[in-house]
């Protein structure tokens, strides 16, 4: 067998395993690349594992439209969990509809009313969740394991593709005619909201287009939380001299 058949083969193994010991269970899919291979397992083994999307109010439209593509292809409708209503409109009057690009204090209230709060609620009642997160994304998940004790929420939580590459994410998806966001055709390699996603340059980390007007370590929107903590990077002394250099740019790099 080739390692990207020993791959599937495991991934397969993860989420039977995931059925067996640890239902309900969920998928939290943002519908980039990687959580269109899980997607795939999943439904193609008609696995009983639900699977939803954070519709935050601010993805592409590309992003929403793939709820309908999935629905097409495999006769699955993602359940969508949106953010309290009151909260976000708290956050526009009080900070304004883009304050996230002011300060990482207050992107990451955003992403806590937008993505965090409704996480919450769409794990309610679950086991464990499942997450399409890998190693080689960025520097905050270097250490991703498959499977991990989400202490926030007292589950289970399983990254079964935590050791593909983006080039096996690929081959699995062009093998098996897989529905992609077309954001990734115009050089988005990670999907997230709208203002804070942008494509990356060759060459660069994969999430390098996530809050791009940030320092790396700060780079995760509060939804993988290990051991009580986000999963960040310990600040060196090179990120603290690029900390200060993005700081003195962050103005001209703001849209
Ligand atoms: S990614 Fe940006 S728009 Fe989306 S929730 Fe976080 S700060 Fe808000």
């Amino acid at each position: 067998m080739d390692h990207l058949t020993d791959l599937i083969t495991a991934t397969q193994a993860t989420l039977r395993r995931i059925v067996d010991e640890f239902s309900p269970a969920v998928f939290a899919s943002s519908m980039a690349a990687e959580d269109m291979v899980l997607t795939d397992l999943i439904l193609r083994a008609a696995l009983p594992i639900g699977i939803f999307t954070l519709d935050t109010g601010r993805l592409h439209a590309e992003t929403l439209e793939m709820l309908v593509r999935i629905k097409e292809t495999y006769g699955y409708q993602v359940t969508a969990w949106q953010p309290e209503p009151q909260a976000v409109q708290n956050y526009v009057r009080q900070h304004g509809l883009n304050a996230f690009y002011e300060s990482v204090e207050l992107r990451h209230e955003c992403c806590r009313i937008r993505k965090v709060e409704p996480l919450k609620r769409a794990l309610a009642g679950q086991r464990a969740w499942i997450t399409g997160q890998r190693r080689s994304q960025s520097v905050t998940r270097t250490t991703l394991a498959i499977q991990e004790y989400d202490a926030t929420h007292g589950m289970a939580k399983f990254n079964p593709l935590a050791e593909w590459s983006e080039q096996e994410v690929w081959d699995y998806i062009r093998a098996r005619n897989v529905p992609y966001n077309p954001l990734h055709d115009r050089g988005y390699r990670s999907i997230g909201c709208e203002p804070c996603t942008r494509p990356v340059q060759p060459g660069e980390d994969v999430r390098a287009g996530r809050w791009w007007w940030e320092n790396p370590e700060s780079k995760e929107c509060g939804l993988h939380v290990v051991d009580g903590k986000l999963t960040r990077i310990k600040k060196t002394a090179a990120a603290a001299t690029a900390g200060a250099a993005s700081e003195s740019t962050s103005n001209r790099d703001k849209p």
